[in-house]
């Protein structure tokens, strides 16, 4: 029995409560990185004694780490906790049209082991790549590491549907069965989430939109999307497919036809294959391969005043600042974070973002606004990945069991073996 609000409870139904805590616990210390005692108690609003009971497990099953200790003025020491970055890993997936990107993580999402390999845009991707680079992955870890091994997180590009069916014109899937393909052959609980949304959650996690509430992601490359936090919550829509932001009709009378069937979208102005073909057009190399030639080449003949790549890039910065005045209109971010091939040309871009933001936007809603380039790079997306897996995981009871149970009671870099310690029961172990 125990004694939780002055009340008894039977263990069971401490158990059904602990998983809350455990969740509540591991889901701030994931966001936060550290914090002490009475930073947990005031943000989770559990009382002392179910925090010192839930901590004390956890800190037991290696799950969480002290960091070490705050004096206050009073001389009183404050124990720092943080999450134990080796108590457990996620393989993770980063699919995109141009980059094959597996992983493996630890707790903290740092990249253990990567394995990375180019794929053709727009050719059909097999799920074969994807399971070969993850074998390859999991091949380097040891026994005991694998052993906590959690789940996998996947990033696609495009849209997926109920039933787990992916379209992406830039893997050259129509309806492809993702979810079927990789959950068989994963041989583990895998999280799929859409790319815009796992950098999102990647930049609010350990990149420049940490912790921020009212955020927005770009990801301007090969695609155009969105991820975005309102409120602290992710906005993942109806059926999850919030963020179509690269098919914004930014002028319904322009010939740039999209890969969508429509006219004058977003991402048929301001993508990166789309800049490359304006630029050829305008300089009258078309017919030539705009997939020969990188965005880069593109900025770097605007910054040496080509009158042509300047034109494109102007026209490209404008479309993604009328794009993104109806956001910031519709959302009120704090910041926008600017990430894809597009942050090599964000000092060209930048000046003719914030100019339509100005024309479109009420001077209020951008006193406080932010812009702002993403510092992760090409790791985002596996980031993001692992991001999705933790949180999902925390989520899922069986693989919470495994996050702060006796699957996880091994020894851990600088941690004593707990083994050797005086036993008591965990609260997720099943009482016999
Ligand atoms: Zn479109």
């Amino acid at each position: 029995m125990w004694l939780v609000n002055g009340r008894l409870k039977s263990y069971n139904n401490y158990l059904k409560v602990a998983d809350q805590w455990f969740r509540d616990i591991l889901g701030l210390l994931y966001q936060r990185r550290t914090a002490t005692r009475g930073e947990l108690i005031q943000a989770t609003g559990l009382n002392p004694a179910c925090i010192s009971l839930t901590i004390q497990h956890l800190l037991r099953c290696g799950a969480v780490q002290r960091a070490g200790e705050l004096r206050s003025t009073g001389g009183r020491k404050r124990e720092v906790l943080k999450l134990n970055s080796e108590a457990g890993y996620f393989v993770v997936v980063d699919l995109e049209g141009t980059r094959l990107r597996v992983g493996l993580t630890n707790f903290l999402g740092d990249i253990r082991f990567r394995w990375e390999e180019d794929i053709v845009l727009r050719q059909p991707l097999g799920v074969r790549r994807v399971t070969q680079g993850v074998q390859m992955v999991l091949r380097s870890l040891e026994p005991l590491e694998r052993a906590r091994v959690l789940s996998a997180g996947v990033s696609y590009t495009g849209l997926m549907d109920d039933s787990g069916r992916v379209t992406a014109v830039n893997l050259g899937w129509k309806d492809f069965p993702l979810r079927e393909r990789l959950d068989e052959s994963l041989n583990m609980p895998v999280f799929y989430g859409n790319d815009g949304h796992c950098k999102i959650l990647a930049e609010r996690w350990v990149g420049v939109a940490e912790g921020c509430a009212n955020c927005v992601y770009i990801l301007a490359g090969v695609g155009i999307g969105i991820g975005c936090f309102v409120d602290g919550h992710l906005l993942e829509g109806h059926d999850g497919m919030a963020g179509e932001f690269g098919h914004l009709t930014i002028d319904s009378s322009a010939p740039d036809r999209c890969n969508c069937g429509k006219n004058g979208c977003l991402e048929a102005i301001a993508s990166s294959p789309n800049i490359v073909r304006q630029y050829m057009e305008k300089s009258g190399r078309s017919g030539g391969d705009p997939q020969g030639h990188p965005v880069t080449e593109v900025f770097a003949g605007a910054r040496e005043g080509d009158p042509a790549a300047r034109a494109v890039v102007d026209r490209a910065g404008r479309a993604l600042g009328v794009g993104l005045s109806h956001l910031v209109n519709l959302l009120n971010p704090q910041l926008v974070v600017l990430g894809g091939d597009l942050i090599h040309g964000h000092d060209l871009l930048a000046g003719p973002i914030r100019e339509e933001l100005a024309g479109h936007c009420a001077p209020k809603l951008l006193d406080r606004l932010e812009l702002r380039v993403s510092s992760l790079g090409h790791d985002s997306g596996l980031k993001g990945a692992a991001s999705l897996a933790f949180l999902n995981s925390l989520r899922d009871g069986e693989l919470l069991k495994r996050m702060t149970g006796p699957v996880m009671l091994q020894e851990h870099p600088g941690e004593e073996p707990s083994r050797n310690r005086d036993r008591q029961p965990c609260p997720n172990e099943k009482v016999r």
